[in-house]
């Protein structure tokens, strides 16, 4: 899947928000990318150090989920940055965040930043469909296991008892299709 290029949207959300001065910061600028393949933990971070200030987006958790989460979650990062570089304030998500995050959810309806962002990390699809020759109901399942009858038909055909019709038969998943 592509990544967005996040200066853009950075650029436009600091010139909407942030009265165009994060973009300003200098020593050190703010800078700003995606994370590799295994930060998971949090959706974004916020970090400063000697030399260094940057804001990570978490390519795991933010690329399968629709723009809106990514919009929400690199301005939550922006006004750590914001609270931080600007306001010149030591805290994490005390009111200096609160009163911007409110400012910004009322000045807008694209998305909603909130003081929490943990997205699950998203699931494998199914790379099987199990699929009852009797009633054609298919079920999605991580592997074939052989043996496995509908319960449904069994019981309601063979007192619950298993029943070889009733076999569910594997086929791959439309959506199991992993690149
Ligand atoms: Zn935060
Ligand atoms: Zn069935």
């Amino acid at each position: 899947m592509p990544l967005e290029p996040l200066l853009p949207l950075f650029h436009r959300l600091d010139r909407e928000h942030f009265e165009a001065r994060l973009g300003a910061l200098a020593d050190p600028p703010l800078s700003l990318r995606w994370s590799d393949g295994r930060m998971t933990r949090t959706a974004g971070l916020y970090r400063r150090g000697p030399g260094l200030c940057e804001i990570v987006l978490s390519r795991p958790l933010l690329v399968p989920l629709p723009r809106e989460a990514l919009l929400s979650t690199l301005c939550h990062e922006m006004i750590h940055a914001w609270v931080d570089r600007v306001l010149r304030v030591r805290e994490s998500h005390g009111p200096g965040f609160r009163a911007c995050l409110e400012r910004i959810n009322a000045a807008q309806q694209g998305f909603c930043v909130s003081v929490r962002h943990r997205y699950p990390l998203p699931q494998r699809p199914a790379a099987w469909l199990a699929r009852c020759p009797g009633c054609g109901t298919a079920v999605p399942c991580r592997r074939r296991r052989a043996g496995l009858a509908c319960r449904a038909c069994c019981e309601r055909h063979n007192g619950g008892v298993w029943d070889a019709r009733f076999t569910l038969r594997f086929e791959p998943s439309p959506e199991g299709t992993v690149g």
